[in-house]
């Protein structure tokens, strides 16, 4: 029985590269393991009522995985925070909220998305905190869809021009919050994405050896983190060319 995890694929339709990536990658898990998609599996979501034949897709690639025994867990990112449980009862995951404390082999293990790590982004933090809330969220997804699809366009492009801009710092995660969170849970280990920068990082805190494993994002090649027989792999793979 092996534990995946995946994060940061950013799904759409014009993605066919990761698309068929992904699509190659769900014939690895194996009856009986479990796979966790730590967020921003889409590229944008906008409510589960919007309709297409692209997350239809998606959808039944993802049912078909749980129905042949692979169980599925999934996290929000901070593009796709909005898929509900309808979708995800639709495609046989289990919604998990962030962070989420699993026990792997015989320790607990922190997972998040890693959003919320970047504290010294203001700006990001301070949308975050507004479109976390349910009533901003009821009252978002209470638009027309074209309303919404405007809205996420306009995010997103003010979201890139304005990362260009940043310190690369502060789009890292802030070293003490992932020492806060790993006190509060009381592991040692963390699993996260969202910062496309995929690494194993070790130190030392409270005279104990802690350790963050950074998915990696899907643009140019995919990424997955396999545990198995106690042990960690972070994979680089190529994606098959379109
Ligand atoms: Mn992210």
């Amino acid at each position: 029985m092996s534990t995946w995890f995946i994060s940061d694929l950013h799904l759409a339709p014009e993605e066919t590269r990761i698309t068929a990536g992904f699509l190659d990658f769900m014939l690895e898990p194996q009856a009986g393991d479990s796979l966790y998609i730590l967020g921003d599996f889409f590229n944008y979501w906008i409510g589960d009522d919007v309709k297409h034949p692209y997350i239809e897709q998606i959808q039944q690639v993802l049912k078909a995985t749980q129905a042949r025994g692979v169980t599925l867990y999934f996290m929000h990112g901070n593009r796709d925070f909005l898929i509900g449980e309808d979708f995800c009862k639709a495609a046989g995951m289990t919604l998990l909220s962030d962070p989420t404390v699993i026990q792997l082999g015989s320790e607990p293990v922190v997972l998040m998305h890693g959003d919320s790590l970047c504290t010294r982004d203001d700006a990001y933090m301070e949308f975050r905190k507004m479109a976390r809330n349910p009533q901003w969220q009821k009252q978002f997804l209470n638009q027309p869809i074209e309303d919404r699809i405007a809205y996420a366009q306009k995010a997103r492009s003010e979201s890139q021009s304005s990362n260009s801009m940043k310190d690369e710092s502060i789009m890292d995660v802030t070293p003490a919050e992932v020492d806060i969170a790993l006190t509060k849970h009381q592991s040692k280990r963390m699993i996260h994405g969202h910062t496309h920068r995929p690494n194993i990082h070790q130190w030392q805190q409270d005279g104990e050896s802690r350790e963050r494993i950074v998915l990696g994002d899907w643009y140019t090649k995919g990424w997955y983190l396999k545990f198995d027989h106690d042990q960690y792999d972070l994979v680089e793979f190529d994606l098959p060319n379109p």
